[in-house]
């Protein structure tokens, strides 16, 4: 394993260009990305040993706790080639063409889940090169061919890796084979890898270097475009930026080109991953520059910065577009304000969530949310709860719908507002790629009588099929990802793009609870299903809701009518039994408290429905 020193304060400036590799490492989630991440921290000497932990570059606790990367990080290694402690190494190096030299690896890790193919997309036009890493005891994953053709597009050099070596998967041949077939290089360039014990990491980290060109410059003035940002309380915000032409320096004045907004670099550096301030950033490089801008609205992200007179701009990003939405409410009115600053300071590190303050007679003032797909919504949500100690009461995700009424068309994001008389509507459909393995082809195809497919074409790739079709954005973001993974045993994987929005039957079906409307239960669906979702509404939520305070009748209404209805009865819900010993006054708190919860709910009608019964509620 090389040994090398992290790089000190000013140490690294000037680095010649050629000595420079860009690259970040591409997968299906859960193929291994954070923790190759973490080897590749550990062999450069990036990070040290015991300060190490898992998946190092997950630095929200959700991230390290859901096991998913949320956001991408940026990470700059040295590498020092040819100081391998051992003979194979000394060996393989010495036929290498640029014998002990140092490297300079700037690495992006990134998420994998469809909901942030944003974030990828971004990493990918900072770099040229990336590894494309597949888990050997799963094959080939619908993400892995949408991140695949991405890599592709943005030119981007690709090194296929099979991970996951150690577990010794008997379909590792296969596997091999599938990802040269992939990458088109012969199956002898696929590395085989394992990100957990190390196992050939090396010998890739060899490969970056040998195959990855060197970031060249762009011609104009000087240019830095800004891929990712990070709020500071005390700096505010930090550009993540790659350099593609000239050199910033500390103290300087700049201009954000788009905004057309001066400002004076208040300190730029290198991500190690922690940022280590220098002097300058030179051309090729990636690293950060403090703004000292407090606006968010102000910088964004896929601006360039440039010279405070002249230079133009790089091109830039899709601004990202919500397409899920949900009505957030606080779990107690007096926590608005907080709630408000909580939302406000999460958009602030992810531009590609939005939101507005909405009114709702029965749940008071809360906010309505945009967000990138499902998974984004739980993890803000569970952000809120985790981070900020806020409790919300959401809505159903929604999508957007393009109504006709009285000659105009008009774009409705919160069903409570979906008229009940429309002269036509136009619902979001996605593009939807599902990878199976062959042998599973029957059972996804079956989805086809749970979920409304059409146009379905198939192609094969190697021992898998390649499901191609149209849905429409609801049904996804309803329970498409369970129901594909348990008829598929896990195997198929989807990925997905917007396209064309596409005409639609649909109604409003309203949920009473105590003959009141509970708004966060409304959900435009399709006119046929109207009396089978009533139903099924009615007699869940008596499931789902055996504890409540008081009598109350459930009812379903859709078109202007009562479609189903159930009772659940009277039960004193014991909000203290899980304290345990004798803490007396603070059980006494938590009655009074329910006493007065039970006072509200009253008055209000308010029920409030975790995240979990809106999960369950949500399925088939
Ligand atoms: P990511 O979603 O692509 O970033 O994947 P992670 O790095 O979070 O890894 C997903 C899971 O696979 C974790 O439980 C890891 O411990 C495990 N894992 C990753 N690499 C290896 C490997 O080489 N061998 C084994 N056995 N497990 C691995
Ligand atoms: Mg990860």
């Amino acid at each position: 394993m090389a040994l090398t020193i992290a790089p000190r304060a000013g140490f690294c400036n000037n680095t010649p260009m050629e000595k420079i590799r860009n690259f970040c490492i591409i997968a299906h989630i859960d193929h291994g990305k954070s923790t190759l991440a973490d080897r590749l921290l550990e062999i450069t000497g990036t990070v040290e040993k015991r300060a190490m932990k898992e998946q190092y570059l997950d630095s929200m606790d959700l991230e390290r706790e859901r096991g998913i990367t949320i956001k991408m990080a940026p990470v700059r290694m040295n590498y020092e080639l040819g100081i391998g402690n051992n003979d194979s190494e000394k060996k393989s190096n010495s036929q290498f063409a640029i014998p002990n030299s140092s490297f300079i690896l700037n690495l992006i890790d990134t998420p994998g889940h469809s909901d942030f193919s944003y974030e990828v997309s971004r990493a990918l036009t900072a770099v040229e090169g990336a590894v494309l890493l597949v888990d050997a005891t799963q094959g080939i994953q619908a993400q892995t061919l949408a991140n695949f053709h991405s890599a592709q597009k943005a030119g981007l050099t690709i090194i296929g890796a099979v991970n996951k070596i150690d577990m010794h998967p008997p379909g590792l041949e296969a596997v091999v084979d599938d990802v040269a077939r992939l990458v088109g290089i012969p199956r002898d360039e696929v590395h085989r890898i394992s990100g957990k014990t190390g196992e050939g990491v090396a010998e890739l980290l060899r490969a970056v270097i040998e195959k990855v060109p060197a970031p060249t410059r762009r011609e104009g003035e000087r240019a830095a475009l800004i891929f990712d940002s990070l709020y500071d309380d005390h700096k505010g915000i930090i550009a993540f930026v790659r350099i593609f032409s000239g050199a910033f320096r500390a103290g300087e004045e700049v201009r954000l080109m788009r905004a057309g907004e001066k400002l004076k670099i208040k300190e730029l550096g290198a991500l190690v991953p922690k940022m280590q301030s220098r002097e300058t950033l030179d051309v090729g490089e990636i690293g950060y520059i403090a703004t000292g801008i407090k606006d968010p609205d102000k910088l964004k992200i896929g601006d360039t910065i440039g010279p405070a007179v002249g230079g133009d701009a790089l091109p830039g990003y899709r601004e990202p577009q919500p397409v899920v939405f949900v009505a957030v409410y606080p779990h107690e009115d007096s926590d608005y304000d907080d709630l408000k600053v909580a939302l406000y300071r999460l958009k602030l590190n992810d531009a590609s969530f939005t939101f507005e303050p909405d009114m709702s007679e029965v749940l008071g003032r809360g906010f309505k949310c945009g967000f990138l797909g499902r998974l984004h919504f739980e993890i803000i949500t569970q952000r809120l709860e985790r981070e900020f100690n806020l409790k919300t009461v959401n809505s159903f995700p929604s999508v957007a719908y393009e109504v006709k009424q009285r000659g105009e068309w008009q774009t409705v994001q919160n069903p409570k507002d979906f008229p009940d008389d429309y002269e036509d509507v136009r619902q979001p459909i996605v593009h939807l790629e599902i990878l199976t393995p062959a042998r599973f082809l029957g059972e996804v195809l079956s989805l086809q009588s749970q979920f409304r497919f059409s146009g379905i074409t198939t192609d094969n790739f190697g021992d898998y099929i390649i499901v191609t079709t149209k849905l429409p954005l609801s049904e996804l973001v309803s329970d498409f990802d369970d129901r594909l993974k348990s008829v598929s045993q896990g195997y198929a994987s989807f990925s997905y793009e917007l396209s064309e929005p596409m005409p639609a039957d649909l109604i409003k079906l309203e949920i009473l609870i105590a003959n009141e409307v509970v708004p966060g239960l409304t959900r435009v669906i399709f006119r046929e299903d109207a009396d089978r979702e009533g139903r099924k509404m009615v007699e869940r939520l008596k499931d789902l809701l055996p504890k409540q305070q008081f009598t109350q009748a459930l009812q379903a209404r859709a078109y202007g009518r009562i479609i189903a209805r159930e009772n659940i009865a009277a039960l004193k819900k014991d909000v203290a039994g899980y304290l345990y010993g004798g803490d007396r006054t603070r059980k006494m708190k938590l009655w009074k408290k329910q006493a007065r919860g039970k006072e509200r709910l009253k008055r209000t009608g308010r029920v409030s429905l975790s995240p979990e019964v809106f999960r369950e509620l949500l399925k088939k």
